[in-house]
Parts: structure tokens; C-alpha cells; sequence
């Protein structure tokens, strides 16, 4: 259905696109994820031509975009968008909001185009707030107006950018809801997301987008969990652990807990298992208490269910777990019971402990 060669975008000196090839089928949920600022908005921009891409070529159903007799309006008809902030309009009620452009683009009459709003507003739940302006809305259901309005225009194909990113929390899920309605449905749709989870779900393919090229692509089982290539690793390592540093014997204990709670939370860790974490990470750092600059991280493998706690500190080389090392070993006894595995290794004048935890 769509077919991206040599796509390049530069501004000035800057390559924000680099010579992209993808091809999209018909039907396909595809996930773009990546580090922030490697091009991922703006690949979307450009199959919207809202940008103009400096060269390649993108071809709908073999309509070559880059074309100069290419109608414009008649491809973002084809390819709604919906982005991070909404863009209703502000004046016009939120079934004005969806018939205006049917009437004027689509030449359809008032009546149709009322029967179709209405029709979009039940499917993405708001059917009651036809009447009401936007800002009476909350955010979730402002999006999903939104979603609504583009459906109206009847695509062929959804791009989304951080369709969720501008919402509360709470409203994320409702957001996520409709959108994988859509893709039961069978709608082509292209989600520019930071909801893995979700992507993980939903997807029949994941980019994941690094320095302009789409460095890594393969269903979601590969990229989440068995990615190929390094950069796509070290990302979605990134994603899995959380860093902490703790700079002194002063520090903020109970923040450290609460972020690793929530943590926790995420990756659907029962409220024991959580308690272990804690118990575990306040523990250690009490044998470390001699050493500054602790970092400190939990990370967790999809991959084979594990919870690891990891310590890095400067300082001579000397195993706090060790056996004789500590005058007070209570503390050493309860971190062992918790744990699967302890291990040290002194390295790059670090030393680097790392326990596996039960879960
Ligand atoms: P992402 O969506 O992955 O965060 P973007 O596509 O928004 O990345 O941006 C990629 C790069 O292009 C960034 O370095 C950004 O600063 C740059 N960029 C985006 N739009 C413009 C523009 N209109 N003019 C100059 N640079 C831009
Ligand atoms: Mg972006």
C-alpha cells in the first residue's frame, strides 16, 4: 500500500531522514519507537507531505507523492493524522468539528455527514458530548474526538504522533482503547508511540528509528525482547531498568523507594515481590554507606522473567558480601535469603555487585 524509497529530509546541514526504504502492506499496525529527535515525527510529516522531503520517493497504491501533479488535499485525504495536542477547533462543537471538513472537502450533505459523526462518535464512546465544545471535554475524550474528526474523512490510513504523550495518565488507556478498536477493524495505521506495552500489543511490525534510518524493524517479539542489533538492545535495555545515583549517606531514601515502587508497579510485580526489592536495595546501600557515588539499578528481563539489582561503586576493590568482610552480618544474612545470586567483579575500578532477586 505504501512504498518508501531512498526518503531523505535535510535541513540545512542537518539529515533528519536518511535515505529510508519501507514498504507497508495493506492492514498493518506499525509501531515507530526511538530515542527523541532521530526523525520519527517527521517521517510521519513527510508521508503527510506537511513536509516537503528533499528526495526518494513514497508511493500510495502506486501514486508517486513526490509527484508534481500529485494532488495534495487528495492524499491527506487519504492519510489522516492525529497528533500529541488535539488541534480541535475551539469554537465549533464536537459535531461541528467533525462534519466541517466532510461538507467542504468530501462535498458531502449536512445530513450524511451529521449520520456519519454520529456513528464515529459511538464507536469512540462519546456519542452523548456531540454537543458539547471542546473544552468541556476532558483531554482523553478531547483525543478521542480528534480520532473521530479524522475517521470522518474516511482514510485509507492513520498516522498517530504521541497520540497519548500530552494526556493524564488516567486518560492514556481510554486513548489506546479506541485505537485498538481501529486496528481489529482492519484500519492501516502507522503510531508514533512511547507506550511499549501497547506497541507490543498491538503491532504486526516495529520500527525502531535511530539517527534518521529505521535502524531496526521486525514484529514486536523481536524488537522487545530478542532485538539484533546493539543500538535497538541498549534502548530497550534503557526502557526495562531504572538508574538511581546516590551521591552520600544522606540520601532521599524514601524517593528512591517510591520510583522503584512504581517500577515495580509497571512490570505487574506483586506487592512481596516489591517488598523484597526494597528491603533489598535499602540494605545494600547500607553496606555500601562507606562508599560514595553509588549507582544504583534495577532492571528487568522480558526475556527470562528476571529482577536484578545492580551496584556500581569507585573506590578500592572490595566485596562488601563477602564472607568476614562485614563485623555485623544480619544484613548480609537477609539480602541472601532474597536473593537467587550475589555476585561481585571489580572492574574499571568499579566495584559492580549484582544480585539477582527472587521473583
Ligand atoms: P522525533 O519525532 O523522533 O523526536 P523529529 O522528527 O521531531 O524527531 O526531529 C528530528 C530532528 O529534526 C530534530 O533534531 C529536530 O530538531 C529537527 N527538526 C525538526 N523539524 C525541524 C525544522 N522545521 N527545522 C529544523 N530542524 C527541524
Ligand atoms: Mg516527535
Amino acid at each position: 500500500m505504501i512504498s518508501i524509497r531512498n526518503l531523505s529530509k535535510h535541513y540545512g546541514d542537518l539529515i533528519v531522514l536518511d535515505q529510508i526504504d519501507a514498504d507497508i502492506q495493506k492492514g498493518e499496525v506499525i509501531s515507530i519507537i526511538g530515542p527523541s529527535g532521530t526523525g520519527k515525527s517527521t517521517l510521519l510529516r513527510c508521508l503527510n507531505l506537511l513536509e516537503m522531503p528533499t528526495g526518494g520517493s513514497i508511493r500510495i497504491d502506486n501514486i508517486e507523492l513526490m509527484d508534481k501533479n500529485t494532488q495534495v488535499p487528495k492524499i491527506r485525504q487519504r492519510m489522516g493524522m492525529v497528533f500529541q495536542s488535539f488541534n480541535l477547533f475551539a469554537h465549533l462543537t464536537v459535531i461541528e468539528n467533525l462534519t466541517l471538513a466532510p461538507v467542504k472537502l468530501l462535498g458531502k450533505s449536512k445530513a450524511d455527514a451529521e449520520i456519519k459523526a454520529i456513528e464515529l462518535l459511538k464507536l469512540v464512546g462519546l456519542a452523548e458530548k456531540a454537543h458539547s465544545l471542546p473544552e468541556e471535554l476532558s483531554g482523553g475524550q478531547k483525543q478521542r474526538v480528534a480520532i473521530a474528526r479524522c475517521m470522518a474523512m474516511e482514510p485509507e490510513i492513520l498516522l498517530f504522533d504521541e497520540p497519548t504523550s500530552a494526556l493524564d495518565p488516567t486518560m492514556v488507556s481510554e486513548v489506546l482503547a479506541v485505537i485498538r478498536r481501529l486496528s481489529k477493524e482492519g484500519m492501516t495505521m502507522l503510531i508514533v508511540t512511547h507506550e511499549m506495552e501497547f506497541a507490543k500489543n498491538i503491532s504486526t511490525r516495529v520500527f525502531y528509528m535511530d539517527e534518521g534510518k529505521i535502524y531496526e524493524e521486525g514484529p514486536p517479539e523481536q524488537i522487545f525482547i530478542n532485538p539484533l542489533k546493539e543500538k535497538t538492545r541498549a534502548f530497550i535495555h534503557r526502557l526495562r531498568s531504572k538508574q538511581y545515583h546516590v551521591s552520600s549517606r544522606d540520601y532521599d531514601l524514601y524517593a528512591l523507594q517510591a520510583e522503584m515502587e512504581v517500577f515495580c508497579d509497571k512490570h505487574m510485580f506483586s506487592r512481596k515481590i516489591t517488598d523484597n526489592v526494597l528491603f533489598v536495595a535499602e540494605e545494600v546501600l547500607l553496606l555500601l554507606s562507606d562508599y560514595h557515588d553509588v549507582d544504583i539499578s534495577l532492571t528487568y528481563s522480558e526475556k527470562d522473567g528476571s529482577l536484578q539489582l545492580s551496584c556500581e561503586s569507585s573506590g578500592l576493590p572490595v566485596n562488601p558480601l563477602a564472607d568476614g568482610v562485614l563485623e555485623d552480618d544480619l544484613g548480609l544474612i537477609l539480602i541472601k535469603s532474597k536473593c537467587l545470586s550475589l555476585d561481585y567483579e571489580y572492574l574499571n575500578g568499579k566495584n559492580i555487585l549484582l544480585l539477582r532477586l527472587k521473583v
